[in-house]
């Protein structure tokens, strides 16, 4: 896939960007800096070395996920399409141009984007053929990053909340009122607001890779689960999984920088009952 040239047309873009990037730093830097620290103070065995070891791993892999995931051109790029309507094709009257199947325009990217999922607004990028694999990759290490961070930070949270009085609610739920009216040390605003991300995103990535696990399992786009379409693209989940994670998809998952060539073009594709009556194969 070519390179894009371009990340951002807007300023909110760049604000959202930054915000979602700068937040898996600060989240880290508050394990790193705060959380460890605290656990060795009062444990003298524990040793953080190892922790930081494979929350540095998980924060590079993110960022490299995200990093593949802006630079990766998801529309057909410089190939030449076809000028003649082929069989589920469609004429897109915004590119000027015939689109494939499962290819749908981006009203925020201004392209149609092959086998378009949905469009991420958190890297102002479209989820397709070639960026689902880095997205997916994304999702997964944030998910593993929030939930290694919600364990580590299990002792404070239980220190502070386990009495549920007004004063611990409120810090709880809304800690920058409980900071302004005194009843929560700036120590533990800090640790609040910090925890409680950690806690809402682990719970928001959980939805996220739930529901687009269960998609990539079945073969199917957001687009195509919210339209009942597109069975005839599910090939069985091991095959399914190889369309997105390329044909080392055993290993693709663990970085994505492993090199894994898409068995599909995003263009043309296999179907089930082709599968069926020729056997399957990447
Ligand atoms: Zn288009
Ligand atoms: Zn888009």
């Amino acid at each position: 896939m070519e390179p894009r040239k371009k990340f951002f047309r807007f300023r909110n873009e760049k604000i959202i960007f930054f915000t979602f990037t700068g937040l898996m730093l600060a989240v880290y830097l508050f394990e790193f800096f705060i959380i460890l620290p605290r656990i060795q103070a009062s444990d003298p065995t524990f040793h953080k070395g190892i922790h930081i070891f494979f929350g540095t791993l998980i924060l590079i892999n993110a960022y490299l996920s995200v990093w593949k995931f802006i630079t990766t051109d998801a529309t057909s790029g410089s190939r030449v399409l076809p000028s003649s309507l082929e069989k589920g094709w469609k004429y897109c009257w915004k590119c000027e141009a015939n689109a494939p199947p499962r290819s749908y325009h981006c009203f925020t990217c201004h392209k149609c984007i092959l086998v378009r999922d949905h469009h991420c607004v958190l890297v102002s990028h479209c989820v397709g053929h070639a960026t689902m694999r880095y997205f997916l990759s994304m999702l997964m290490n944030m998910w593993v990053a929030l939930l290694y961070s919600n364990i580590l930070n299990f002792d404070f949270v239980w220190e502070v909340f386990h009495v549920l009085q007004p004063k611990t609610l409120l810090t709880m739920f809304v800690p920058w009122l409980a900071w302004v009216l005194g009843y929560a040390e700036s120590e533990t605003f800090v640790m609040a607001i910090m925890t409680s991300i950690c806690l809402l995103g682990f719970m928001y990535c959980t939805v996220m890779l739930g529901w687009h696990g269960r998609n990539l399992l079945k073969g199917r786009t957001c687009h195509e689960m919210a339209k009942k379409i597109g069975f005839n693209y599910d090939l069985g989940a091991a095959e399914n999984i190889a369309q997105v994670f390329g044909v080392n998809w055993k290993y693709a998952w663990i970085s994505p920088i492993i090199p894994s060539p898409l068995p599909g073009d995003g263009i043309s594709f296999k179907e089930k009952e082709f599968v069926e009556r020729n056997g399957k194969g990447l």
